[in-house]
């Protein structure tokens, strides 16, 4: 399909898919947007940046517009992805529609859902939690919700929500159709696909998933104590936007802190702030407001922001999937971006794991010369490319002498890998 048009939707639908500037749909919605159309469930994946919430956005708008019974359902992992959702399918509603949508998430207001889930809304998008409070009080209704989408159910799983789905779902009618989105399917997916879904026809785009094809991936070998003049002299060198991703909260803040003392201008998210302030932060970072956005994982799956061009990885993911996710928030809908690692001596494992995420089958590449300071084990693969085996010794020195040790004067420069993008992986990024 290289129209909208063909889907047979709601007038006032195409109208608002011209408004947001979708003049054709991209492969994971011309293959999900006719069967869910045609009232098939859907289990569906997609790499990052692909379209997935307008693949499942549009049908529900489609559906709830052209009856007046019924509603739909989307359930997401974080509050972030949930506003997210709910910004498109008011997008796709426009201005003027009678049809209302509530944003249920937790940090936010119970008073003020409450009142907006007394004006009826039609459609709800939340996370698991609060979902399950306002059942729990009555507040919310959803014997006539015909309409469930899950989106990120990996995720939503891996952060405990099954046992909230499993309480939300009963509350549903049986006749419904339901669309669930996973990166991966695990075996729980699967066993959650049996009982959720009716005969579900598999969406997946590129069959493997992979990370968007536009990012320049690079490394930088350095020691743990170098990493914050290393990154300055990164910074320097780059311009646009860039998000920064650290292992913890205290991390983060810190980290935008010393640089917001260096003269820089960052922010930071992470899941001890308000729900107010993290929305705060993201609006401003939106706004271009600051440069920089200090992040942990809370932030690595579904941020949507265009201009962000950079990602830098200060710490390496604790799970390599959400490598994907966390590179996947640059280069959106088919724009550049480049994502640069810095690699300090002990993250040898972690960067082993990610390297056959990316690259199954193949013989790991760019690893850490070392595993400690100085001393460290030689002899392991080296670079793709080239001079492996045996770069160890002392950590990575053949980074350090590219001059980012002790300072921001020369910025080292960082070894590209993987131009075309990793070939493979099994996951998929939102
Ligand atoms: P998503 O994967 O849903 O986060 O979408 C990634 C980006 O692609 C978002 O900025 C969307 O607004 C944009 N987008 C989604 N579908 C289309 C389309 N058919 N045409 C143009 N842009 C789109």
């Amino acid at each position: 399909m290289t129209s909208f048009d063909q889907f047979g939707l709601p007038p006032q639908l195409n109208a608002a898919l011209t408004r947001m500037g979708y003049t054709a749909p991209t492969p994971i919605q011309s293959k999900a947007i006719p069967l869910a159309m045609s009232g098939k469930d859907i289990l569906g994946s997609a790499q990052t940046g692909s379209g997935k919430t307008a693949a499942f956005g549009i049908p529900l708008v489609a559906k709830v517009m052209s009856s007046p019974r019924g509603g739909a359902l989307v359930m997401t992992p974080t509050r972030e992805l949930a506003s997210q959702v709910i910004e498109v399918v008011q997008q796709l509603l426009g201005k003027n529609s009678p049809i209302r949508a509530a944003l249920l998430i937790g940090g936010d207001s119970m008073g003020k859902q409450m009142a907006e889930l007394r004006m009826r809304p039609r459609i709800i998008v939340g996370t698991p939690g609060r979902i399950n409070d306002h059942l729990a009080r009555g507040t919310l209704m959803l014997h006539d919700t015909n309409f469930l989408v899950l989106d990120e159910t990996d995720r939503m799983l891996d952060m405990g929500f099954g046992i909230q789905i499993e309480k939300i779902v009963k509350f549903l009618p049986p006749v419904r159709q339901t669309l669930l989105f996973s990166a991966t399917i695990p075996p729980e997916i699967a066993k959650m696909t049996q009982k959720y879904l009716n005969n579900p026809e598999r969406v997946s785009v590129d069959n493997v998933a992979k990370a968007a094809p536009k990012i320049q991936q690079e490394i930088l070998h350095v020691s743990e104590a170098e990493k914050y003049n290393t990154l300055l002299g990164q910074l320097a060198t780059r311009t646009g936007s860039v998000i920064i991703f650290v292992k913890t909260k205290r991390g983060a803040d810190r980290l935008s802190d010393r640089l917001n003392k260096a003269g820089q201008s960052a922010d930071t998210i992470h899941g001890d702030l308000h729900q107010r302030k993290r929305e705060k932060v993201i609006q401003g970072y939106r706004d271009s407001k600051f440069r920089i956005l200090v992040a942990t994982d809370i932030a690595a799956r579904g941020l949507d922001i265009p201009h962000i061009e950079h990602v830098i990885n200060f710490d390496l993911p604790q799970c390599p999937e959400d490598y994907i996710h966390r590179i996947g928030r640059t280069a959106r809908n088919g724009a550049e971006g480049a994502a640069l690692n810095l690699i300090s001596p002990d993250d040898g494992l972690k960067w082993r794991a990610i390297h056959r995420l990316l690259n199954p089958g193949e013989a790991p590449a760019h690893l850490p010369g070392g595993t400690g300071n100085g001393g460290g084990r030689g002899g392991r693969s080296g670079p793709r490319g080239g001079n492996g085996g045996g770069n160890g010794g002392n950590g990575g020195s053949k980074y350090r002498r590219e001059g980012n040790a002790g300072g921001t004067g020369g910025a080292a420069k960082p070894r590209r890998f993987g131009n075309k993008g990793p070939r493979r992986s099994t996951t998929a990024a939102a």
